[in-house]
């Protein structure tokens, strides 16, 4: 596992007075109640302590390469076994069918976190190759979220098919009253990249409302009895990625962003994605990751896979 660079608690705005009412107070029947609306309507979730996550599909599509030209050093028994844990990612003639995912942590009294906002509307960034529109919005309401209810966005890094939801293409973002979280080294990456896309559509619009908030490594997002939320440093995908841990006493969900993309480096940790920064870093953040998470049962809440929720232990030798 990634060693935190600092950690320091942030309990933001509406969040903070949220948990910090739960602390101590949760009960059973607030808890029982969203966890049956969420599953009463359809969604798949999972529970980490207090905290229940949602699963919300925003889009799906083929990916523009077929498999195995995104994943090169898959050999045919690798790739055998990874369509037996993920069948649904194998589209015909070689090609890549993938799932473009949010999830919601609802916290035990109120209030939700969202952790990446997917492909976005229609003229999104990510309209240049991901299947936009996306449903995030919708699905959010069917999940019964109000946009006001979301207190934090985590984006685990700024690619477009992460943040298409967080800020609308004329500079507003969807959720007014969310802190938005990244990782203040995936911002620094850009901006000595030169980049002029992603910082002018999502970072810029941010900063001008003061919802951006830029942190450093492992960051504890909230706790209520039994269970806490914190950000995950993984980098490699990107420079700044993270991934998002909840936990419970005996439970634990990581959602992990684009750790793992397909079920091929789940089931062969070692095997790279085409589209990685650093290949290297990223092979270790997911060795790391991913026998941290074999040693203890895990749920991993994917970005990418057709199944929102998998084992670590799945697809073995
Ligand atoms: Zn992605």
């Amino acid at each position: 596992m990634t060693k935190p660079v600092r950690r320091r608690v942030v309990l933001l705005g509406g969040v903070a007075a949220g948990l910090s009412t739960a602390l101590g107070t949760t009960t059973a029947t607030a808890t029982a109640s969203v966890r049956t609306a969420a599953r009463a309507a359809g969604f798949a979730t999972r529970q980490a302590g207090p905290f229940e996550i949602i699963a919300l599909l925003d889009a799906h599509g083929p990916f523009f390469l077929p498999l195995r030209e995104s994943f090169g050093a898959a050999t045919d028994e690798v790739w055998a076994r990874a369509e037996r844990v993920d069948p649904g990612a194998f589209g015909p003639d070689g090609a890549w069918n993938l799932d473009f995912r949010c999830f919601a942590v609802r916290l035990p009294l109120g209030g939700v976190a969202l952790v990446d906002a997917g492909v976005g509307p229609a003229s999104s960034p990510a309209k240049s190759w991901a299947p936009v529109p996306g449903v995030l919005l919708d699905r959010l309401a069917e999940a019964g979220i109000a946009r006001d209810d979301v207190r934090l966005v985590v984006l685990t890094h700024l690619h477009e098919d992460h943040f298409g939801w967080s800020v609308s293409p004329d500079g507003v973002p969807y959720f007014p009253n969310a802190r938005y979280v990244v990782q203040r080294t995936e911002i620094e990456a850009l901006e000595r990249a030169g980049d002029d896309v992603v910082l002018s559509y999502v970072v810029e619009p941010l900063r001008r409302t003061g919802q951006l908030d830029a942190v450093d490594g492992e960051v504890c997002l909230g706790r209520a009895r039994g269970g806490a939320v914190s950000t995950l440093p993984t980098p490699g995908h990107t420079p700044g990625h993270q991934s998002v841990l909840v936990h419970g006493s005996d439970s634990r969900v990581v959602i992990t962003g684009d750790v793992l993309v397909h079920a091929v480096q789940l089931v062969e940790p070692e095997v790279s994605y085409r589209f990685e920064a650093d290949e290297v870093v990223a092979r270790r953040t997911r060795l790391a990751l991913l026998d941290d998470t074999r040693r203890r049962p895990t749920w991993l809440a994917t970005a990418h896979l057709t199944r929102p929720f998998v084992r670590a232990d799945e697809g073995g030798c």
